[in-house]
């Protein structure tokens, strides 16, 4: 049977969901990502990861239904870029909102935002909140697959911890799922080494963070390092990223629900 929530008759997926139904919510984006991978690049990833944890763990015994990908979401550091399209923080909690409304009429009450993008991750803590209180569902939220900086060894760039957009590890994943979209003749380096001498400030992990826009590094847009990317390494990372999402599925599977509110 099709996991894919949108390919059923709503009769019979009302029947089939219950309070042990989780739902699978890719949330995807469509911004600049330098000049070698498309601007859909954090909408392949969710919902490739997506399908093939949603198809496991269904087959594992979980009740796991797959939503259709939300593709634009919050890409305002990208907002420099034409062809990047991106809904503000409001516009997206809004969506969120209306969306919980949707989950809520179900007898569903789980739902997981498997996040491509990690300009998403405040706002989707935001929302956990939020639909928990309002909608009275619960609410999670992961990252989509595994981003990590190249370390500097067995080929991989060294990109200091700072590989977080169109670097050596997305890289390496598209050129997995989607080798046609990657054009390697434009990998090029964009490494904010200045970034390296500071102990506490730095991205998201860091105690101290600070507001940012792509292209305050380099006017690629890229905060990373391409070059030495495989999709060896990729279907690697894809698949750890695979085995990540259906443990995560499974302890979420085990996680009680709160009592009703009134
Ligand atoms: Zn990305």
């Amino acid at each position: 049977m099709s996991r894919r929530w949108a390919d059923q008759p709503a009769p019979k997926l009302a029947g089939l969901l219950s309070e042990r139904s989780i739902l699978v919510q890719p949330i995807g984006a469509i911004e600049q990502h330098g000049p070698h991978l498309p601007l859909s690049t954090d909408v392949l990833v969710p919902e490739a990861v997506g399908a093939a944890a949603v198809d496991r763990a269904a087959a594992e015994g979980l009740d796991v239904w797959l939503l259709p990908t939300l593709a634009v979401s919050k890409s305002d550091e990208h907002a420099w870029a034409p062809g990047t399209l991106w809904l503000s923080a409001e516009t997206l909690l809004a969506v969120l909102h209306d969306l919980g409304r949707s989950i809520a009429a179900t007898a569903a009450r789980k739902i997981i935002f498997l996040n491509g993008h990690g300009g998403n991750t405040a706002l989707l803590q935001v929302a956990n909140r939020e639909l928990r209180r309002v909608h009275d569902l619960q609410p999670f939220t992961m990252p989509a697959g595994v981003q990590r900086a190249g370390s500097g060894r067995d080929g991989e760039p060294d990109e200091l911890g700072f590989g977080i957009h169109a670097g050596w590890s997305e890289t390496s994943v598209v050129l997995h799922l989607a080798p046609h979209l990657v054009d390697a003749a434009a990998f090029a380096r964009a490494v904010p080494e200045r970034l390296a001498d500071h102990r506490l400030l730095g991205f998201n992990g860091r105690p101290v963070t600070f507001g940012w826009l792509s292209d305050d590094f380099d006017a690629s847009g890229v905060i990373g390092d391409p070059t030495g990317s495989s999709a060896e390494a990729g279907a690697r990372l894809f698949d750890e990223g695979v085995d990540f999402a259906v443990e995560a599925l499974h302890e979420i599977d085990r996680f009680p629900l709160a009592p009703p509110r009134a």
